[in-house]
């Protein structure tokens, strides 16, 4: 009988490929298989040498393989012996269904390992000098998802307005719409926001403004790659050297502007 299998559900980081653990980094090195998904970089990808490598992600909005097929093909390598790779973009746990993917193989009865990975909830403020929390301005972020329309408006309905850092995941399409249920709930329209796009790459892009004009739309940046909104007093700070420059955003603006 084949030797059991294992399965790591494995952070790839934001993007970067040196922000890998070191952990991720074996745990790919001596994969034979690989799933990965859509954000993964395609260098860190390349780092599983002897592996079969399967892209299991959303293309164009729509999911290749469903969640259980997922599941399956899992459970099925590390039964006959594999050493399989579940890779995700930033941590497992941080809106990428990892948690899903333990419980199946759980349930299965396949040893698995949880190797975390750096979030982009805290990277992509942090890459544009936004600290998540800092003393005297916030003492608490939240990471919320921008996705469930429904979920988000229960839980910002839930928190005391104007109090701490929202980090909103997977809003950047729909801020407008997130911005406008933040407004009703009492958040003041000067409060500082950014969006960060790319973060980590050579490609990373930021907007910053106003909660008001991320309402109205602000469009200044232009982002076809993953972006993380940031709102809060800390979204006014800038502790490290800016990429956009604010001459640069200057020329954004004005080619907002001109476009109508
Ligand atoms: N598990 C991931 C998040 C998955 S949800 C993590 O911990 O980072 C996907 C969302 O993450 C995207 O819609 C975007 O909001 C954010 N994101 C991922 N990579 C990013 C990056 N390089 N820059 C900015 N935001 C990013």
């Amino acid at each position: 009988m084949a030797q059991q299998g294992r399965v790591w559900l494995v952070g790839a980081g934001p993007g970067d490929p040196g922000l890998l653990t070191r952990k991720a980094v074996v745990c790919l090195r001596s994969a034979d298989l690989v799933l990965f998904d859509a954000l993964v970089d395609d260098r860190v990808v390349a780092l599983a040498r002897r592996a079969q490598r399967f892209f299991v992600g959303k293309r164009a909005g729509r999911h290749t393989l469903s969640q259980d097929d997922i599941h399956a093909i899992m459970i099925r390598a590390a039964r006959r012996g594999r050493r399989v790779v579940r890779l995700k973009g930033g941590d497992p746990f941080v809106f990428g269904r990892g948690g899903e993917e333990a419980l199946a193989l759980r349930a299965a009865g396949v040893p698995f390992e949880v190797v975390p990975g750096v979030t982009s909830a805290v990277a992509a403020p942090g890459m544009a000098g936004i600290p998540v929390t800092h003393r005297g301005v916030a003492s608490a972020f939240l990471v919320v998802s921008g996705h469930d329309q429904t979920a988000f408006r229960t839980t910002i309905g839930s928190l005391t307005p104007n109090n701490l850092t929202l980090v909103v995941l997977m809003g950047f399409g729909r801020r407008g719409f997130l911005s406008r249920v933040l407004l009703e709930a009492g958040w003041a329209a000067e409060t500082p926001a950014a969006v960060v796009a790319e973060a980590t790459l050579p490609t990373q892009r930021q907007w910053r403004g106003t909660l008001g004009a991320l309402a109205a739309g602000a469009d200044t940046i232009d982002v076809d790659g993953p972006a993380t909104l940031v709102i809060g007093q800390v979204a006014a700070m800038t502790l490290v050297e800016q990429k956009t420059s604010a001459s640069t955003q200057a020329v954004e603006q004005a080619a907002y502007h001109a476009r109508g």
